[in-house]
């Protein structure tokens, strides 16, 4: 079976060429081959099954058909589905049933979409190359040897390996736009608050959302659209209007677009393949009618900086619920309560978890508090000034997702601040809040996939598409 398109395989269904069914059993088939790649933590066998033949019976009885109807998709393992697993890639929720279900993911199902599993990811979405979870690594679909990016690395690797059409992430920091660059296909993150946080795992609740990939920005568009909108239970879900995403993407024009091209997004330490073909890209669109504007950013390591101060606080506060007494894992030898939960989230947490709680804590404590979380707030204020100036001259600021092309697996595990420059380009958006998308540009020398990184101003999602849409290779 191909299935070039969402599109294409929605009027299959709806010809009656072919069944909901079948294609689940397609996608089935093809997660079954590839098991040893690690990508999903839970493989929906019976249910996709059983929900298939249900679409199907609704398109026989004559009802109409939602927006997502027969949507092979993926989940990413620290969004709730209701009585399933949801590891988060972590020991400490090993056997863990989620009891609700995400607003995203109901939403979605209400669209008819059908669920093939839940992915492979970093522990608690940290990282940036899924080697931190403790189901194993997952491979670079284009180079076994080389990591698929994260921390939505499965979730990458299912869409670029076509084991699922579309598939959710979560990007904190650049886990949905980073392993997208790294797979070659479209990633996706949306305004802060565009997308209801219910249900998703909190790892830094001021920078979280969920995110899309998908092989192309007209299903990134539809997806999001779907899912975006105020949800009661997410406070900081917003009530800004959901656009029509396909119809914005329409009235983007190369024509005198304006394209920010800060400096700082091109280092002199930048692979030279990246810089080319990155800037390859922003020519050719010049010759099509664009403006490329030089503008100025601060520096993106400020944004590093600033980013591992702020998440890793959150984390520490986030990551207290899991204590062996009210979730989860829980340590068998232990003569007291305390030794309980030391035991417990000793032996339930990974290394980089740890390490994160253990940072967290430190920059909260008294007596360091203003020199470092206080400190970090202000220049997270200074990014938020500066985008929104730069967003007031241009419609689009560009650069490439990542300074590098994938890194072979376990290249960068001992050293994590190597790890973290992995974000520098990401790590912005999400400081500001604005939304950004990684879209496949092409192959650098040794045939291993290159980004494009664009970030435009709060809720302008399907401009942001649009554009994106101009740069994509044609898969
Ligand atoms: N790699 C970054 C981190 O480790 C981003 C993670 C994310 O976006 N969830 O924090």
């Amino acid at each position: 079976m191909h299935l070039s398109s969402y599109e294409d395989l929605r009027l299959r269904l709806f010809s009656k060429e072919i069944t909901c069914e079948e294609v689940v059993r397609f996608y089935l088939e093809r997660i079954d081959r590839h098991k040893d790649d690690n990508i999903y933590i839970t493989v929906f066998h019976e249910q996709a099954l059983e929900r298939a033949r249900s679409l199907d019976r609704k398109l026989r009885d004559g009802e109409s058909p939602g927006k997502l109807f027969g949507l092979p998709m993926a989940i990413k393992d620290n969004i709730s589905m209701k009585g399933g697993r949801l590891t988060c890639a972590s020991k400490i929720l090993e056997n863990y049933e989620s009891v609700y279900d995400a607003t995203a993911v109901i939403r979605l199902e209400e669209q008819d979409a059908l669920f093939l599993g839940k992915t492979n990811m970093d522990e608690f979405a940290m990282g940036s190359s899924n080697e931190n979870s403790a189901y194993g690594n997952v491979p670079n679909p284009f180079d076994k040897n080389r990591v698929p990016g994260g921390s939505s690395g499965g979730s990458a690797a299912a869409v670029a390996n076509g084991l699922a059409m579309v598939a959710l992430g979560s990007d904190t920091g650049g886990s949905v736009r980073q392993p997208a660059g790294f797979c070659d296909i479209v990633g996706l993150k949306p305004t802060y608050g565009r997308i209801s946080r219910y249900g998703l795992v909190a790892f830094a609740s001021s920078f979280d959302q969920i995110g899309v990939l998908a092989r192309n920005c007209d299903e990134a568009a539809l997806v999001l659209e779907v899912m975006a909108g105020k949800d009661g239970h997410d406070a900081t879900s917003s009530y800004h209007a959901v656009n029509d995403y396909a119809s914005e993407m329409a009235t983007v024009s190369v024509e005198g677009l304006k394209i920010g091209v800060p400096k700082e997004y091109f280092p002199d330490s930048l692979n030279s393949d990246v810089a080319s073909i990155v800037k390859g890209k922003l020519h050719e669109l010049r010759d099509k009618g664009a403006e490329l504007v030089d503008i100025h950013l601060p520096d993106s390591e400020y944004a590093i900086a600033a980013y591992y101060i702020l998440v890793t606080a959150e984390a520490s506060s986030n990551l207290a619920r899991f204590d062996g007494a009210r979730y989860g894992y829980r340590s068998e030898h232990s003569e007291d309560l305390s030794a309980m939960y030391i035991n417990s989230r000793s032996e339930g947490f990974g290394r980089e978890v740890k390490r994160r709680i253990m940072l967290g804590t430190y920059v909260l404590s008294a007596g360091y508090y203003d020199t470092y979380y206080k400190k970090a707030q202000q220049v997270r204020r200074v990014f938020q000034d500066r985008y929104r100036e730069a967003l007031e001259k241009v419609d689009v600021i560009a650069g490439p997702t990542s300074p590098f092309p994938p890194f072979g697996i376990g290249d960068k595990t001992e050293n994590p601040l190597e790890m973290y420059l992995a974000d520098v380009f990401t790590v912005p958006a999400s400081i500001v809040g604005m939304p950004a998308v990684s879209v496949p540009l092409g192959f650098d020398s040794i045939n291993l996939p290159v980004g494009m990184h664009l970030i435009c101003n709060f809720f302008e999602e399907g401009k942001l598409l649009g554009i994106a849409k101009y740069m994509q290779r044609s898969l």
